[in-house]
């Protein structure tokens, strides 16, 4: 497959990019990209922009089924509504609730998504496998995660006792779970909640299974001036000394939110190459504050972005959380705070790293055909010279095409492999059986 007459972003070291560019992909991966006219005629795209597919490094697909509940609370009165609701969740609503949220990062322009699933009720087994082949479905990516909370009330946390595991059980299941990866389109993560949902010994527990089984570690961490309190009550720390107790400031973890951070906290997470992913739009939502992006990537920290659950950022769009990203950056640190290349690149190159995967998040010879084509003859973008910027400071509503491995996922702004009507339709079914 060839493709031409194209603004390519490479999204390589040097950020290559071809203005009148070309693109060839062969068995899924991209073979050479280059400028002018390409060797042999291709696919013409009439100038639009093609960037790598983005990277979602935080979501909980879940919550789709909850959204705009609990519309004015704080993170923890927010999760102490809707724990009890998201008790009753099985099999089949899991299903529809990951159909609806992978589909609309897809037509976001995402094309792979990580999700930190937590939510265990006692007797329901089949909740990553749902999420799973609904992302095999549509054609994405999907870095699935067995997550787990084993610090009920009664014992000090947050969730109720009925959502808190046995550490056996949380263990004997993501060892179970890991089974699911495959190496190229499903990855599995290992993920217990938070400091105020687990306890110390499942957090040191989960990271000698992941580093026993080679598997990534991720949790979420600084989300929230309460959490902050919440960890000097009980560990009499901070949540980043707390994670450095329990043996987690290494380069196999990255952690979800990381806004409440010091200078010092950012650059130990450089040293010791932990991961972030920075949520913007949630933590607007909850109002829990702004990350320190700037002193993260300056410390040399690898940054991805997170749409983070739909119960607490209602749009699961990638792009809408890049242009957030940015704003909300140089709203903290003035206009330099953050360029709009810069931007682009935390959803794809920042995300493949922050995941741990190589052979994705740019366009170079040798990685995965993973790409977006951006349509730039809309409304959106008249007057327009630069088009990349453009893009990035308008954030398009939809993506025009989505390729997976090669395989085209979206076209014409619709999904390829399903229904998105029916997955809506479904999708309310579910959620309905699930407030009942
Ligand atoms: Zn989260």
């Amino acid at each position: 497959m060839i493709l031409s007459n194209a603004w390519i972003v490479t999204m390589d070291d040097a950020g290559s990019e071809h203005e009148r560019g070309w693109l060839h992909v062969e068995d899924g991966r991209i073979a050479t990209v280059g400028s002018g006219d390409p060797p042999t005629p291709g696919e013409d795209l009439h100038g639009a922009v093609v960037t790598p597919g983005f990277v979602n490094t935080h979501h909980h697909l879940y919550q789709t089924l909850t959204r705009a509940r609990a519309a004015d609370a704080d993170l923890f009165t927010w999760l102490k509504t809707l724990y009890p609701i998201w008790a009753r969740i099985d099999d089949e609503m899991e299903y529809a609730a990951a159909r609806c949220g992978l589909a609309e990062l897809a037509l976001s322009g995402c094309s792979t998504v990580f999700d930190h699933h937590y939510v265990f009720p006692r007797g329901v087994t089949g909740l990553v496998e749902a999420e799973v082949r609904a992302a095999e479905e549509l054609g994405v990516r999907i870095a699935a995660s067995r997550g787990s909370m084993d610090l009920g009330e009664s014992d000090g946390g947050l969730p109720p006792d009925s959502l808190a595991e046995k550490i056996d059980d949380v263990l004997a299941d993501t060892e179970r779970v890991a089974a699911l990866a495959d190496g190229d389109r499903v990855q599995i993560v290992v993920a217990p909640c938070s400091p105020f949902s687990v306890t110390t010994r499942l957090m040191e527990e989960s990271a000698a299974l992941a580093r026993r089984l080679g598997l990534q570690l991720h949790t979420h961490l600084a989300e929230t001036v309460d959490e902050d309190a919440y960890c000097q009550e009980t560990y009499g720390c901070t949540p980043v000394e707390y994670l450095e107790r329990v043996g987690w400031l290494a380069e196999d973890a990255w952690c979800a939110h990381c806004v409440h951070l010091s200078q010092a906290e950012a650059e130990r997470f450089g040293t010791h190459d932990v991961g972030v992913a920075h949520c913007p739009a949630s933590n607007l939502r909850l109002g829990a504050g702004i990350a320190p992006v700037r002193a993260l990537l300056d410390a040399g920290v690898r940054v991805g972005l997170g749409v983070d659950g739909s119960a607490s950022n209602e749009r699961g769009d990638l792009f809408f959380e890049l242009k957030q990203a940015l704003l909300i950056a140089r709203g903290r640190g003035g206009p330099g705070a953050m360029g709009v290349r810069e931007a682009l690149r935390l959803a794809t190159r920042g995300g493949a790293a922050v995941l741990r995967r190589d052979d994705l998040g740019s366009l170079e010879p040798g990685k995965r055909a993973d790409f977006a084509v951006w349509r730039t003859d809309g409304l959106e973008l008249g007057g327009a010279e630069d088009l990349v910027a453009a893009l990035v400071l308008s954030g398009p509503h939809r993506v025009d095409r989505l390729f997976v491995g090669g395989d085209e996922v979206v076209r014409g702004g619709s999904l390829v492999n399903a229904d998105e009507q029916e997955i809506a339709r479904e999708h309310r079914k579910q959620a309905a059986r699930l407030w009942r």
